[in-house]
């Protein structure tokens, strides 16, 4: 239970008030800033209290960060020197500015959406949770959506609404439900023997993410991660500090320090994001960390212009679909990495903060350059 919100970073950043003014514009009542910053603030139980852009009593749970590196403070500090300022606060509408990540946690444990919603509630009456269900199609009749089938321990089961039914199944589980179900690109519906009960050619397509790139910078007398990581001892007071006193690395989720910046001065909002984390690796998920102190800016586009898909390969939503990606795939965005790589080593390799630190760029590698290659 819980989805992805059971497994994320955990980092409780909200989008930027542009973002939604726009997508108001594109003709979405009700989904501008001013409109949702009520929900935003009802969800939200911040440990900070209540003030025009918060919420107290609300079903997320949202705290500070409980650890903190000097590291860390140096890229705030370094990333200042060159006019990207601090911000006390990423969630006010205005994301712009350098500081820790809040996160959804409570006491230093996750609070997922099922933690969060599902948990205080799931003892109502009116309220049956399934799960280790498997969602095989939606069924329509007049193309009015009317019942479910889906599989639990291997039995085809339905169940039918006399309301509506909400698909929230995620970005790639809702499309997949949808093609299944004959709501979709037509001649890919056909191509996989499904009954089409409404062409959509827009249904999986202008799939988009935030491509994390992820330079690496080794450093002198600074403690990361990597040495804790390497040392028994280390480790040891990492638990006890957690176990006591619910503080340190152990309460964080995916990333430390958060920083939203623009890549060029004429942008009226911020275009990059950094996602800083006192660790380093060769190959994330793949590799130990470094048994040498380093730490790794993350910078990603917040606004790329690549666009992906995602398509059925079969009748059965137990086959995974087509996932296509296409990062990187427009020239603007390939510029884009460049560009943001050039300013992340710029903050680290030219600031005074990180100077008597020696920093040395492990990736992508100083002498590379020129934005393709880079
Ligand atoms: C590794 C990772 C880290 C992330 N870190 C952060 C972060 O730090 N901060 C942040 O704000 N966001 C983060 N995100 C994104 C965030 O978690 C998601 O945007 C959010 O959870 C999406 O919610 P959702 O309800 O749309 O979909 P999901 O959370 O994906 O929920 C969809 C649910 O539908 C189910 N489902 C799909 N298909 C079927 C089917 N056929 N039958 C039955 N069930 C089905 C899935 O199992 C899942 O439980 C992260 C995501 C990932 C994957």
């Amino acid at each position: 239970l819980g989805g992805s919100s059971s497994i994320n970073g955990m980092l409780y950043i909200r989008g930027q008030s542009n973002d939604y003014d726009y997508w108001r514009q594109l003709g979405n009542v009700g989904w501008s800033w001013e409109d949702v910053l009520p929900y935003f603030k009802k969800s939200e139980d911040n440990q900070q209290g209540e003030d025009k852009f918060h919420g107290v009593g609300g079903p997320l749970a949202v705290e500070k960060m409980r650890a903190s590196f000097k590291v860390l403070d140096l890229f705030m500090e370094a990333a200042e020197e060159f006019g990207y300022p601090k911000t006390s606060d990423f969630n006010t509408g205005n994301n712009e500015g350098m500081g820790y990540f809040p996160l959804n946690v409570k006491n230093g444990y996750r609070c997922s959406t099922a933690v969060g919603y599902l948990n205080p509630i799931k003892k109502r009456k009116n309220l049956k949770i399934l799960t280790n269900a498997h969602i095989k199609n939606i069924e329509f009749e007049n193309r009015k959506a009317v019942s479910i089938n889906f599989w639990k321990n291997n039995q085809l089961l339905n169940v039918k609404t006399n309301k509506e039914i909400i698909l929230s199944a995620g970005t790639v589980g809702s499309p997949h439900i949808l093609q299944v179900s004959g709501v979709g690109p037509g001649d890919l519906l056909k191509k996989n023997n499904i009954n089409v009960v409404k062409d959509h050619p827009s249904v999986g397509k202008n799939l988009h993410d935030h491509l994390m790139l992820r330079p690496v910078y080794k450093v002198k007398n600074l403690d990361t991660l990597n040495d804790i990581y390497h040392s028994y001892y280390r480790k040891i007071i990492t638990g006890i500090n957690f176990f006591l006193f619910k503080k340190g690395p152990l309460t964080v989720g995916a990333s430390y320090l958060c920083g939203f910046i623009k890549s060029d001065n004429h942008l009226e909002t911020p275009n990059l994001q950094f996602h800083v984390s006192p660790a380093s690796t060769d190959f994330l998920g793949k590799t130990t960390l470094h048994n040498f102190p380093a730490f790794t800016p993350t910078i990603t586009n917040l606004r790329p212009t690549s666009r992906g898909s995602i398509e059925i390969k079969s009748q059965d939503t137990r086959i995974a679909p087509k996932i296509q990606m296409n990062y990187l795939s427009t020239d603007e965005d390939k510029e884009m990495a460049g560009k943001s790589i050039k300013i992340t080593r710029k903050i680290v390799m030219n600031s005074i903060a990180f100077k008597k630190y020696e920093p040395e760029e492990l990736r992508p590698g100083i002498h590379i350059t020129d934005n393709e290659t880079l």
